[in-house]
């Protein structure tokens, strides 16, 4: 049940006068496009874009009224609110919303695995009570607070996921969410152009814990460098707070995964939680999704949930879109889609997950970008890494991927354009097709990868 707010009340939060008739409110959106009948539409204005130039076609797209920083000349009638900055405004509905309920609040940030782990924990809780999570990747300073406006008052859970590209955002949508538990899933290199160092990402992810409640409980990785620098500052902040910590397999951690074999239909394992343990398969594939599931699972246990349910609701949960999604095209080519994003962890993840495919091995590559200084290195090693992993073919775009293929050896392809490497693995594919062959797309989101993978599956 979605909770409607009038007007006036929500103009009281934020200190802002309304012009027009008092209304209800239903939802918020800050897309003239998708905006929908009884919502507040709100103007954000940005470096390149002015949302105030789009209030009067969201009235006439059935916005009940505006949200807006500068009056509006002619708005045909229309209600709204006037505050001095609406970006601001947004973030203070989306807290304002989210304090009307005590339900346990759970948030993700991370450098990988974010939205795997929020699937699979959004797909544990949902057994037990209606769970409210981020949809898709709207995980930023936007996408956080619209998704903490949508909390409904049916809503029994909500898992929440937290990203950052620059100093300063994990801060802010974490005061905003004020977690009832905080996962981090890892510290990688990523967005080094504004975090310059993996140490600046550690640094910046371990706000989520500086705004975890009092009483709430921080999940962190074993096996990350920066376990107990993040536990430190959990508990730092608050004594009565807990720790509880995941690992891929070390037995020290309070879940971790033993048993561990790659199947057709994804990885099978153990999963040892808090002393107990219990065999599954996940729709999922590699070590890493391993890892966080058993994340996600520590992360369900600290929301009270035992462990068959844990174990239910991760062999429900799916991959969402291009992370590692699986296309068999036909009996022998298997299409492994991760062009979702790339940086050198996810990389490297991607060929461990490739180099324990059957038959012949083929890695596509475009650039990891925002990698500052260390991009050259970090290619270089990703070219290694494939060499090292037996894997027999690799293909490369973009110009930082040239170091990845001078690396790998003279056996590694470079191309200009995408088209050409798709005609190169067209005829590669003719060339062996007596054999299984596993194609495994990565790159980072610029690069369009994703056109590469529609080239041999048809479609999305
Ligand atoms: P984004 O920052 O783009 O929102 P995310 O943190 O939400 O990413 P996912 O979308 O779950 O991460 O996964 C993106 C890619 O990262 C996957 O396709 C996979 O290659 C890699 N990945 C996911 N989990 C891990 C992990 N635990 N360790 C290493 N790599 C991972
Ligand atoms: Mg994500």
């Amino acid at each position: 049940m979605i909770r409607t707010y009038q007007l006036s009340e929500l103009a009281a939060e934020l200190n802002g006068r309304l012009h027009g008739n008092d209304l209800n409110i239903s939802g918020i959106s800050i897309d003239s496009r998708s905006v929908k009948p009884g919502e507040l539409f709100i103007a954000i204005k940005g470096p390149n874009f002015d949302g105030h130039a789009y209030a009067v076609k969201a009235l006439e797209s059935g916005a009940a009224a505006v949200l807006v920083q500068e009056a509006p000349a002619d708005i045909n009638g229309g209600s709204y609110i006037l505050v001095e900055d609406t970006s601001k405004a947004l973030g203070q509905l989306g807290a304002f919303n989210r304090n009307q309920t005590d339900i346990p609040f759970l948030a993700i940030t991370g450098s990988c695995g974010k939205t795997s782990v929020k699937e699979m924990l959004a797909a544990i809780l949902d057994q037990e009570g209606s769970t409210l999570a981020t949809l898709g990747n709207l995980n930023n300073a936007f996408g956080v607070p619209l998704t903490l406006f949508s909390v409904e008052a049916d809503n029994r859970f909500a898992v929440i996921e937290l990203g950052t590209s620059s100093p300063g955002e994990i801060g802010y949508i974490s005061e905003l969410t004020h977690p009832d538990v905080s996962v981090i899933t890892n510290a990688a290199e990523a967005h080094l152009d504004k975090l310059v160092s993996v140490e600046g990402v550690a640094q910046e992810k371990g706000f989520i814990l500086d705004y975890l409640s009092p009483e709430g409980t921080a999940v962190l990785n074993l096996d990350d460098t920066f376990f107990n620098d993040w536990q430190q500052r959990t508990l730092s902040g608050s004594e009565q707070r807990q720790v509880m910590s995941f690992s891929l397999s070390n037995p020290e951690a309070d879940s971790y995964a033993s048993h561990v074999e790659t199947t057709a239909e994804g990885m099978r394992f153990t999963l040892n939680l808090k002393g107990e343990q219990k065999a599954l398969t996940i729709a999922f594939w590699g070590q890493h999704q391993v890892q966080n599931a058993c994340c996600a699972a520590v992360a369900a246990s600290a929301a009270g949930i035992g462990l068959d349910k844990i174990v239910q609701g991760l062999e429900n949960a799916r991959p969402y879109q291009r992370r590692g999604q699986r296309f068999q095209l036909d009996d022998q080519t298997l299409v492994i889609d991760e062009t979702y994003n790339a940086n050198p962890r996810a990389t490297l993840a991607a060929i461990d997950q490739l180099a324990e495919c059957e038959g012949h091995r083929v890695m596509v590559l475009g650039d990891m970008l925002d990698l500052g200084a260390v991009s050259q290195q970090r290619h270089l090693d990703v070219g290694a890494y494939a060499r090292d992993r037996g894997v027999e073919t690799f293909f490369a775009l973009g110009e930082a991927s040239r170091q990845a293929v001078s690396a790998y050896g003279s056996a590694g392809r470079h191309f200009e354009t995408k088209e050409s490497l798709v005609n190169g693995l067209r005829s590669l594919l003719t060339g062996l097709d007596a054999l299984p062959v596993t194609v495994l797309v990565k790159g980072s989101r610029g690069m369009g990868m994703l056109d590469i993978v529609r080239s041999l599956v048809g479609s999305d």
